[in-house]
């Protein structure tokens, strides 16, 4: 690490990333929070506790924001990693919209887009890198399985103990535990790929599950709505779909799908299948 990387520094963001929260002994409310430079390099922002920003700095997916941040110390040897002051967050006009089929996001987006998880993987090694996007070559499946209804008594321990010296957001309540867990299985154009079964931590799976819990489904019911929206729409056959994936902080090697970028393809990619992709 170099001397300039531990100076703050302005960093001007389009945010395409957001994951579910999950209760952190370390940070109190973990949201990884990632996006993408003008040259198309990846950033991720940490830890900024979302729910506490105040209305104005809570920006949305595809919002360009600008703020100062610095990178990690050595616990998090993450190339991307980068320790925001969330008080200099800046919102940057309105979100890009998916207008002209994405055209605009991917220009930034796709910049520097890699060929497959066994690319990035590679990445990893060589440089640290641990955020990345890629286009599989075929979503076979997204499978659902039952999962903790509720956080760890760890978690919601520290949460509690967190909270009380606090004077700020007493009253909030941790974020939901969605009671699934969401993966997708898929492969790669990579020669070397067996196939991936990869968790879902995206943001819009848990805040799905729970619209839809809210408006009185069951919860299996809502568990096979978030299939459907998720494989049977964002990975359907008229989307030119890419998966943003990373890894997490205590398992740099084991990668999890982060978001989804699911433009519609135009209407003379439509029906070419795998062909579309070389
Ligand atoms: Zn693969």
């Amino acid at each position: 690490m170099t001397a300039e990387d531990r100076e703050y520094r302005k960093i001007k963001v389009l945010i395409t990333i957001k994951t579910y929260p999950i209760p952190s002994a370390r940070y109190d409310e973990l949201v990884c929070t990632a996006g993408v430079t003008e040259a198309g390099d990846f950033i991720r922002l940490y830890p900024i506790n979302f729910r506490d920003l105040p209305f104005s700095q809570q920006y949305k997916k595809y919002q360009w924001i600008e703020v100062m941040a610095k990178k990690h110390g050595n616990r998090d040897v993450r190339k991307e990693s980068y320790r925001p002051d969330c008080s200099t967050i800046r919102i940057l006009g309105e979100p890009i919209g998916p207008g002209d089929n994405w055209a605009e996001r991917a220009r930034y987006v796709l910049k520097n887009k890699a060929r497959s998880i066994e690319d990035l993987k590679d990445r990893w090694k060589a440089d640290r890198t641990s955020l990345g996007i890629f286009k599989p070559r075929k979503v076979h499946d997204l499978v659902i399985s039952p999962d903790d209804p509720d956080w760890k008594p760890r978690f919601k321990a520290t949460l509690r103990q967190a909270r009380l010296w606090e004077t700020r957001g007493v009253s909030k309540e941790p974020p939901r535990k969605v009671p699934f867990k969401f993966h997708y299985e898929f492969e790669c154009v990579d020669t070397r790929c067996k196939g991936h079964r990869m968790m879902i931590e995206d943001w819009e799976v848990g805040a799905l599950f729970w619209k839809l819990v809210d408006r009185g489904l069951l919860h299996e019911d809502a568990a096979k709505k978030v299939r459907e929206k998720f494989l049977g729409e964002l990975c359907g056959p008229d989307k030119d779909t890419h998966f943003f994936v990373g890894t997490t902080l205590e398992h740099p090697e084991a990668w999890i799908v982060v978001g989804v970028f699911w433009p519609t393809l135009r209407p003379n990619e439509q029906g070419l299948g795998e062909q579309r992709l070389f």
